[in-house]
């Protein structure tokens, strides 16, 4: 038998990167262990606690024979050799740095756990989105408590998107180990090179020092976060003068140094890691003394709340400035398509910005559950002092204004507006006549994510607004 490995933290990351070691290394044990009992019941059952395409299949090939979810935490984290760490690493709400820096407390615990209960030498894989310098704490705890036991440290970030996951981890674009540059720092990087060799090329595994490692990780979320923002700022300017983003953007993205992806304008993004990890980005350029390259990466997020803004402002000026006792269909709360996912959704912030004007709201997720959105929308946001973020109403206020319903087409029954938030297949081959026919007059459609076919819809009779693109073509 090869190395056994113990994962930590059976969430978006540790349960589907860990499936896949599972899967390429027959001869590896792979553990996955996690506080939450209900999250490993889960993974151990027909529902798995995420959804993911391709993810069921993988998890039932090689649950029980070399893939294990445990909540026996301590114990398997003693037995391995190899411990990832994929705890969360949310921005902290209170304190120093609230708002901006890295919450690093289950890390933290993480880290002490393994110096407590190891008695034998270990690689400790940073697998969360972690500050550049975090190695730097992790090795302080973990080597003041080492009872003589060697701990080398490696930064693996994981690059995975949710809702491609899968294909993500079979075939990375690249996959980075960073390791501190002594003898047994690069036997580390070997011994992790070897677990992804199974499968990924040469090629494409990187190995870098421990920083850059760390840091290019918030440096990719940012950088793909600012092409968002880039392309969402132009559709403002669209929307002003009559350009089509779409045709600007397949303009810019022609250009081979600029390249064609992530270049779709929509109401903004979401999900758990790109806002963090810039909010984290711009907290470490402050707390190094640079205010201008701070400055610089908090526009990425401050457009993206004025985007998600604008389209609030837009839905209701449309409506004849008010959405007052009026249902809103809203169609999609995840962050995106092919996840459950619903971390700092758009849709959270558009459903509070339509509430805050009493709208009447029917929602509808193929994978999002009643519960998990009123849980969402009761939650008291945490302020984030941008000058065009919407606060949350009153959760009962809010609960007596929110349907969460089964289809698009119930959804949208009686509606005066649909409100297209998350860019769901089943969306764009809705029966849209049939809507239609179901809604009150005039019937408004709000595409935030530039999925639909504005022409055919204008043909049927609605009013079409699609982000960056002009209102009347
Ligand atoms: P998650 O919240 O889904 O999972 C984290 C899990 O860690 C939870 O189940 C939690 O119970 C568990 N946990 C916390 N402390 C623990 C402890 N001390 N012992 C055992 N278990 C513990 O988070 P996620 O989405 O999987 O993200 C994990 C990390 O990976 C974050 O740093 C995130 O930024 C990063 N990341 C996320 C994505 C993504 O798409 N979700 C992609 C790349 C990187």
């Amino acid at each position: 038998m090869g190395v056994k490995i113990c994962c930590i933290g059976a969430g978006y990351v540790g349960g589907p990167t860990m499936a896949v070691i599972a899967l390429k290394c027959p001869d590896i044990i792979v553990h996955v262990v996690d506080i939450s009992k209900p999250r490993i019941d889960a993974w151990n059952s027909d529902e798995l606690p995420i959804y993911e395409p391709g993810l069921d299949e993988v998890v039932k090939a090689c649950r029980g024979k070399n893939l294990f979810f445990s909540t026996d935490v301590e114990r398997l984290v003693a037995e391995s050799d190899i411990v990832f760490v994929s705890v969360n690493t949310p921005t902290k709400t209170s304190g120093l740095g609230a708002g901006k820096a890295a919450d690093l407390t289950y890390w933290e615990s993480a880290a002490r756990m393994i110096a407590d209960v190891s008695t034998s030498d270990k690689i400790v894989v940073e697998k969360s989105t972690v500050p550049v310098k975090t190695a730097e704490a992790i090795e302080k705890i973990l080597t003041h408590n080492k009872k003589g036991i060697n701990f080398e440290i490696l930064s693996n970030p994981e690059f995975l998107a949710e809702g491609t996951a899968m294909e993500d981890l079979n075939q990375p674009d690249r996959v980075l180990i960073g390791g501190r540059e002594t003898p047994g720092g690069q036997k580390a990087v070997a011994a992790l090179k070897a677990v992804y060799a199974h499968w990924v090329p040469e090629e494409n595994i990187l190995t870098t020092n421990l920083w850059s490692a760390e840091l290019s990780k918030l440096a990719a979320n940012a950088f793909l976060a600012q092409r968002i923002s880039s392309i969402n700022a132009m559709s403002a300017l669209c929307e002003a003068t009559g350009a089509d983003v779409s045709e600007v953007a397949y303009a810019v993205g022609k250009d081979s140094r600029i390249g064609p992806k992530f270049l779709n304008a929509s109401v903004g993004f979401g999900g758990s890691c790109f806002q963090k990890d810039i909010l984290n980005l711009v907290y470490i350029c402050e707390c190094n003394g640079l205010p201008e390259v701070a400055n610089y990466w908090k526009q990425v997020v401050q457009i993206n709340d004025y985007q998600k803004d604008r389209f609030v402002r837009r839905v209701v000026s449309s409506m004849f400035n008010t959405v007052s006792g009026k249902k809103v269909a809203v169609l999609g709360f995840a962050f995106k398509k092919d996840t459950g996912d619903t971390r700092e959704t758009p849709a959270i912030d558009v459903c509070h910005g339509l509430l805050q004007d009493k709208a009447l709201l029917n929602i509808y997720d193929p994978q999002v559950t009643e519960d998990q959105i009123k849980r969402d929308l009761s939650l008291n946001k945490f302020d984030w002092d941008h000058p065009h973020h919407l606060q949350p109403t009153n959760p009962t206020t809010l609960l007596n204004q929110v349907s969460v319903v089964k289809d698009a087409y119930e959804a949208t029954k009686g509606a005066h507006g649909v409100c297209v938030i998350t860019e769901w297949d089943e969306f764009k081959k809705l029966d849209y006549q049939k809507i239609y026919d179901g809604m009150q007059k005039p019937a408004f459609i709000f595409d935030g994510r530039n999925v639909l076919n504005g022409s055919e819809l204008r043909k049927i009779g609605f009013i079409v607004y699609s982000i960056g693109k002009p209102l009347d073509p």
